[in-house]
C-alpha cells in the first residue's frame, strides 16, 4: 500500500483561510487534501451530522458522545465517501468501466455511484453474498460476478481481471487514494466539535482502510497545525474473525483454515468479517500512534448494542456497525476516561 501524502504547510493555509468551498457541503471541501484536482460527477457523500447521544453517554460514564452518522450518505454508508473519490479520478483519466470485491457495502455504493454518472460498475461478490445485496446490486444494474468462494477469494479474482480489463480499481485496499475520501469523516468529526478532538473514536474494523483511514485523517490536522491532538482509535471485530485483534496483542494470527468458516467461528456481521486483512500495516500503526486498541466482541454483545443504537441512540444501524458501541460498553471501556468525550463512527444504517 502507498500513502498519499501533501504539502501540509500549505493545505493548511487553505483550510484555515476558507479554502473550504463553502458552496459546496460534501467532503470536497477538503480539496487541498485530496488527491483529485475537483469533484466528478458524484453524489454527494460526507457532511453527515454528528449526532449527540446522551442517553448512551450517561450509561458509558462520558459527558458527550456523539454518533458519527454515516448512514445519511447516498447509499447509507460511510463507503460512498471513498467511491465518491474513485469515481472522480476515473472521470478525471477518461475511464468509464470501475470494480470492486464486495461482501456488500463496497458493491453497493459502487454500484449507485456508476448508475447515477452512467458508468460500468463491475462487482465481484463471494458466494455468501445474501440475496437482499444482490438484489441492491441489480437495483443498480452492476455487472455482478459470484465468486465461489469467500470476500478473500472475490478479493484475488477482483484484481486480476480488474487489471486485466484496465478497469478502474475501487478496493481500498490496493487503491491508496480511496482512503483519502474515508479519512473525511475524521476532518468532518473535528470540524463539527469546533476543530478540537474527542478523546476517543470508535469504528467497526474489517479491512482496516476504514479506522487506518480516520486515524490519517486526525494525523493530518494535527501536522495542519489545526487541531492540537489526535484521539485515541478503538477498533471493533468480531470474536469469530479477529486476525487484527490479534496481530494487536503481538500474537501470531493461526493461518485461515477452511474449519474457521463453519460453525462458532463466523460471525453475523459480514461487514467485517474479514479473515485477510488487506490494510493490516495501516491500521496497526493508526491504532498504535494514538495510544488505543483493538478488541473483539461477540455477535451477541454486538446485537445487543444494535439494539441499544436504536432504543437510547434512535439510530438504525447494520449489525457490524453496532460493533464499536459493543466495545466501548465491554473490552475498550477502559480507554474511556470518566467524563470525557467520544465519537462512534456509524458506518452504515440498516438495509432492511
Ligand atoms: C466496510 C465496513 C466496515 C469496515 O471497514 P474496513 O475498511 O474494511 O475496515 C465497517 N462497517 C461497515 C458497515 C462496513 O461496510
Amino acid at each position: 500500500m502507498l500513502d498519499v501524502l501533501y504539502d501540509y504547510k500549505r493545505a493548511g493555509q487553505l483550510l484555515r483561510a476558507g479554502g473550504r468551498d463553502a458552496a459546496r457541503r460534501d467532503l470536497f471541501r477538503f480539496l487541498p487534501v485530496l488527491p483529485v484536482a475537483g469533484p466528478g460527477p458524484v453524489m454527494p457523500a460526507g457532511a453527515t451530522p454528528l449526532v449527540q447521544a446522551p442517553r448512551l453517554a450517561a450509561r458509558l460514564g462520558l459527558r458527550a458522545l456523539y454518533l458519527k452518522d454515516e448512514s445519511r450518505n447516498p447509499t447509507g454508508v460511510l463507503k460512498d465517501r471513498a467511491t465518491a473519490i474513485a469515481v472522480s479520478m476515473a472521470a478525471a483519466m477518461g475511464r468509464r468501466d470501475l470494480y470492486c470485491a464486495s461482501a456488500g457495502n463496497a458493491a453497493i455504493s459502487l454500484a449507485g455511484f456508476c448508475a447515477h454518472a452512467g458508468f460500468a460498475c463491475h462487482v465481484f461478490v463471494p458466494a455468501t453474498a445474501g440475496p437482499e445485496q444482490l438484489a441492491w446490486l441489480r437495483r443498480y444494474t452492476a455487472d455482478v460476478r459470484v465468486v465461489d468462494g469467500s470476500y478473500d477469494d472475490a478479493y484475488d479474482e477482483a484484481e486480476r481481471v480488474g487489471l486485466d480489463r484496465a478497469w478502474y480499481s475501487r478496493n481500498c485496499a490496493f487503491n491508496p487514494y480511496l482512503v483519502e475520501g474515508k479519512k473525511t469523516a475524521a476532518l468532518e468529526i473535528a470540524e463539527q466539535l469546533g476543530w478540537s478532538v474527542p478523546d476517543v473514536v470508535a469504528a467497526p474494523v474489517g479491512d482496516g482502510c476504514t479506522l487506518g483511514a480516520i486515524g490519517k485523517g486526525f494525523r493530518e490536522l494535527v501536522e495542519m497545525g489545526i487541531t492540537a491532538r489526535t484521539p485515541r482509535l478503538v477498533g471493533a471485530q468480531a470474536a469469530a474473525v479477529q486476525p487484527l485483534v490479534t496481530r494487536h496483542l503481538g500474537q501470531r494470527p493461526a493461518p485461515p483454515s477452511s474449519k474457521q468458516t463453519t460453525g462458532a467461528q463466523t460471525t453475523r456481521a459480514h461487514s467485517i468479517a474479514v479473515r485477510r486483512p488487506r490494510n493490516a500495516l495501516r491500521v496497526l500503526a493508526e491504532v498504535a500512534a494514538s495510544e488505543g486498541t483493538l478488541v473483539a466482541v461477540a455477535d451477541d454483545r454486538i446485537a445487543e448494542a444494535q439494539v441499544l443504537l436504536e432504543r437510547e441512540g434512535g439510530i438504525a444501524a447494520e449489525l457490524a456497525s453496532a460493533a464499536s458501541l459493543a466495545a466501548l460498553l465491554g473490552p475498550a471501556a477502559e480507554m474511556l476516561p470518566e467524563g470525557g468525550t467520544a465519537v462512534i463512527v456509524v458506518t452504515a444504517g440498516r438495509r432492511t
